[in-house]
């Protein structure tokens, strides 16, 4: 039985996300990548399908086109080819990345398997990713805009693709890289005081939801709070564990089960 774990590289830690500007975080990135090489290296049962998250090059076009509330206009149809050519250039740079590092990969456009009505999936196919994996690929999806029977297009982001990977593929479990060190009581950018909530379970997930506050950067898809909201509801049991994936080390950790600072969810 191989081992698969789900993987997203949040917006927030591989892209400028926080200075809102259209521009990979290449040192991440590469680390994030070296690491993860490492560990398909060291673990031959090792299988990891691989989500990113797009920061602006998602967020920052659909707020500027108006494309999260249906497509009617020539300028929104213009919008939707520019920001699925911005997201799946996220993608690719990861796929290169990965290369780089020596990992062989499958990039998989969302909007090849995924279908929505009134922003919430509708169809998701996972045989290109059972594909990928059996072919000793990394599947690679970015969060993009999709078809939309109601809509005609609309947002989906990175965190609902872990969660459609999770239920179909239901991994040993999910890791979440983002760029601080896990779910905190307020946003630890703006409260000094907020703290790291180290584990969520069923007895506390209310609780957690309620003091989760929004993502200070632009984010048309629900920051933390919308983030926690859609995995609760969709990871049936598969652990997870939120983590910063700008600290060196923590992904080759994570990946090999070791401890680091970060939020574990299991619900
Ligand atoms: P990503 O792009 O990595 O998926 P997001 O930008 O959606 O991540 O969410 C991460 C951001 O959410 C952090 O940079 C942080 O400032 C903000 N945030 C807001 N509320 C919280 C919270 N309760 N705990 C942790 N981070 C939070």
């Amino acid at each position: 039985m191989k081992n698969l774990i789900v993987i997203k590289f949040g917006g927030s830690s591989i892209t400028k996300k926080s200075e809102n500007k259209f521009e990979m975080n290449k040192a991440v990135l590469t680390q994030a990548a070296n690491e993860l090489a490492d560990a398909l290296e060291k673990q031959k049962e090792l299988q990891v399908a691989l989500v990113c998250g797009v920061g602006p090059f998602g967020h920052t076009n659909v707020v500027k086109y108006d494309l999260n509330n249906g497509i009617k206009t020539e300028k929104q149809r213009e919008g939707v080819k520019i920001t699925n050519e911005a997201c799946d250039f996220v993608g690719k740079e990861v796929a290169k990345a990965l290369k780089k590092a020596g990992v062989k990969t499958k990039y998989i456009p969302g909007y090849e398997v995924c279908i929505q009505s009134g922003k919430k999936v509708t169809g998701f196919s996972i045989l290109p990713y059972g594909k990928a994996l059996d072919e000793g690929l990394v599947p690679i999806t970015a969060g993009i805009m999709v078809k939309d029977d109601e809509l005609v297009w609309s947002p989906m982001s990175g965190d609902v693709v872990v969660a459609q990977l999770a239920e179909h593929l239901k991994p040993k479990k999910v890791l979440m890289g983002t760029d601080v060190d896990g779910i905190y009581t307020a946003d630890p950018k703006v409260d000094k005081n907020a703290e790291l909530i180290l584990n969520i379970n069923k007895e506390n997930l209310e609780e957690v939801l309620e003091k989760a506050s929004h993502s200070n950067s632009v984010d048309v898809t629900g920051g933390m709070k919308g983030k926690l909201e859609k995995l609760a509801k969709q990871l049936n049991g598969v652990p997870a564990e939120i983590f910063n994936l700008l600290k060196e080390g923590n992904l080759e950790k994570a990946l090999s089960g070791k401890e680091i600072t970060s939020t574990k969810i299991k619900l």
